[in-house]
Parts: C-alpha cells; sequence; structure tokens
C-alpha cells in the first residue's frame, strides 16, 4: 500500500499517454507555437505497461488514461488491452475530448472500460469551436450520446470560462435532463500554456453553485466519495446528477489519493508542484522494476500537504505548463 507523509493512502494514477491534441483548448495551450515533445521522449507502450505493473503491485488499484488527447495516440488500444487484463487493477478510466473514439467504442465496451469523461466546454457550435478552435462539435456531440445510451459511466467536465461559456451551465443541465450522466463544472486552472495569468477566477465553485441555485433552488447534496475532487448534487427530475470541483480553491487536499504520470515519465504528486522524478529516464538507464519503485516510495514520502504548499515551489504564481502536458 503506498501511504504519504500526510497518512494519505495513494491508490489511483493518472497517466497521461501523449501531449499531442487535435484540439486546441483556448484554457488548456495556446493556439500555436506548441512545443510537443519528440516521438522518442514519449513513454512507449511497453514503457506504460511496465509503469502501471509495478505501481498496480505497490497499491494503485485505479488508472485514468489522460493526456494530451488519449486517442491521438494510435496504439492506446494495445496498453488499453494490457491493462484490462492487469490482476489487482479494478478501475480503468479515459478522459478525453471525445473526438477520437468513435471507433473504439466497441472494443471499450468488450475491454470492460466503462468509466469515460468527456469534456465538454460548450453546447453551442459557435462557443464550442471559439474554445476548442477546431470544427468537431458533431462528431464530440453523436459520440457523447453514443457513449450515455451505450450505457457507459459517464462524466462530462466542462470548465467554467468568465466571458465564454457561463450562459451555457443552465442550458447544459437542462440538455443532460434526461441521461444518466454526471455533469461536472470545473474551475480553470492557471496551466494553458502560458497563454493566459491570473491569480483568481470569477468562477468559483460558490459563483458557480449560486449560478444553478437561480434556476433550480431546489437542489440537494449527495454522499460522495471520500477522495472525490467533486461536490455532487442532484436536482428533481433529472436522472443524472451533476458536480463541481475546486480545482483552483483546492478545497480537497486533504483526501488527496492521487499521483500523475506525464507522457515523458515526470513524476507529478501534485498538480500544482513541480514533477519530482522522471521514470523514462530511469527505465531506459536500468529496466528493473526496483528503480522505479524506490522513485515512486521516495517521492509519495515527500508530497506537500496541500496545492497551495506545492505551489511554492515556483518562484511566481504565473505557470508555464499546459495542461496537455500534466494530463488534468
Ligand atoms: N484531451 C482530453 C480531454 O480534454 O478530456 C484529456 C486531457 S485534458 C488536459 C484533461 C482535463 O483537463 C480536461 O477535462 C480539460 O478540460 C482539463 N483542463 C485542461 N486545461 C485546464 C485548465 N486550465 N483548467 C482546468 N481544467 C483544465
Ligand atoms: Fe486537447 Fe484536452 Fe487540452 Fe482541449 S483540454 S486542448 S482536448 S488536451
Amino acid at each position: 500500500m503506498l501511504i504519504d507523509n500526510h497518512g494519505r493512502k495513494i491508490n489511483y494514477l493518472r497517466l497521461a499517454v501523449t501531449d499531442r491534441c487535435n484540439l486546441r483548448c483556448n484554457y488548456c495551450m495556446p493556439s500555436e507555437g506548441i512545443d510537443f515533445v519528440k516521438n522518442d521522449r514519449l513513454l512507449t507502450i511497453p514503457e506504460l505497461i511496465q509503469t502501471s505493473r509495478v505501481l498496480v503491485s505497490q497499491g494503485i488499484d485505479k488508472i485514468r488514461i489522460t493526456g494530451g488527447e488519449p486517442f491521438v495516440r494510435k496504439d492506446l488500444m494495445i496498453l488499453l488491452r494490457e491493462l484490462s487484463q492487469m490482476d489487482g487493477l479494478d478501475e480503468i478510466s479515459v478522459t478525453t475530448n471525445a473526438t477520437l473514439i468513435g471507433p473504439h467504442i466497441d472494443e471499450l465496451k468488450e475491454l470492460g472500460i466503462k468509466n469515460v469523461n468527456v469534456s465538454l466546454d460548450s453546447i453551442n457550435r459557435e462557443t464550442f469551436e471559439r474554445i476548442t478552435r477546431r470544427k468537431q462539435f458533431d462528431t464530440v456531440h453523436n459520440n457523447l450520446i453514443r457513449l450515455i445510451t451505450e450505457g457507459f459511466n459517464v462524466r462530462i467536465n466542462f470548465i467554467v470560462l468568465d466571458g465564454q461559456n457561463e450562459q451555457d451551465i443552465i442550458p447544459i443541465l437542462e440538455l443532460m435532463k434526461h441521461y444518466n450522466v454526471s455533469v461536472r463544472f470545473l474551475e480553470e486552472m492557471p496551466f494553458n500554456g502560458g497563454s493566459k495569468e491570473f491569480n483568481q477566477i470569477k468562477w468559483n465553485y460558490k459563483a458557480i453553485l449560486k449560478h444553478i441555485a437561480s434556476q433550480y433552488p431546489d437542489y440537494k447534496k449527495i454522499e460522495s466519495p471520500k477522495t472525490s475532487t467533486s461536490i455532487n448534487y442532484k436536482i428533481d427530475g433529472h436522472k443524472g446528477t451533476f458536480g463541481v470541483i475546486p480545482s483552483f480553491s483546492r478545497t480537497f487536499c486533504g483526501s488527496c489519493n492521487r499521483l500523475r504520470i506525464t507522457a515523458t515519465g515526470d513524476v507529478i504528486t501534485c498538480l500544482y508542484g513541480k514533477p519530482k522524478a522522471n521514470l523514462r529516464d530511469i527505465i531506459r538507464k536500468e529496466k528493473n522494476d526496483e528503480n522505479i519503485k524506490d522513485t515512486i516510495l521516495k517521492v509519495i514520502g515527500n508530497r506537500a500537504k496541500t496545492g497551495f504548499e506545492a505551489q511554492n515551489e515556483h518562484t511566481n504564481t504565473v505557470f508555464h505548463n499546459s495542461m496537455t502536458s500534466i494530463g488534468g
């Protein structure tokens, strides 16, 4: 079992498989001039499998595949097939922009991978295209509905962006009313590849909830797992639920059970901190599992207590990294 220096059990790995993406969401990365890493710096499929296997042997029982856009990676399904057979791994989930998942939906189902988070920040075509800077609205919408109707456990991630998509908060709840999905409203975080600097946000979780209450004053809080980052609610007559994720306010650090590994093998123990080690270099120097295990134990034994503490590892509050390299 992996226990950090503050007594928190770490059982959840967020594994990024690429830093590349076919969208250019303006809160995540600049429109151009992005320095994607060279292919040989990305973890290979055998390296991703080895890393996962060692971490699962140490107590990770849940892996979320993220990126960049995971389905941009042509060999992704090879990894997912291997993970679906891994003893001790209870849950595999994927975070995706849902542009490229269509041809893989049947196989995901066969593999038992049913938890899919879809990022969708607008239900209006123009707003969607303005935010993502690409024309993929229909594909995303169709794939989303297909995932829901085929019985996947779908959660929609909606980042609330000042001046861009707040007008869609109520309509997306209305649109999803008859579907068994969870719509999660996230606070914007300052990881956008340097395209915008900010120290505060207008749409924090309290402002989001107040806005929702103006339309649905009787929404009720529901029970959430202890390690959940979302605070979840139910609206009468809605089949699904909604949640808010205080990713900027960081009220959930006390129960954080996560470890992140980027597509280049960086080990991140807090989104707001700096990478603590690089597994690719370790694996490529000496292939043995012991070195991976020792590195993980060392970094987990030295975690910041909160995201605010981790942020002090940076000399200022302007982050130049992009969520596409961290994986969200
Ligand atoms: N491409 C996939 C997608 O968009 O779902 C997976 C990678 S994306 C980096 C993972 C999650 O991070 C997405 O839900 C995305 O909306 C979120 N994200 C990206 N940049 C963010 C930011 N600056 N603040 C908050 N969330 C962000
Ligand atoms: Fe791509 Fe996801 Fe970032 Fe959007 S949020 S640019 S889909 S990695």
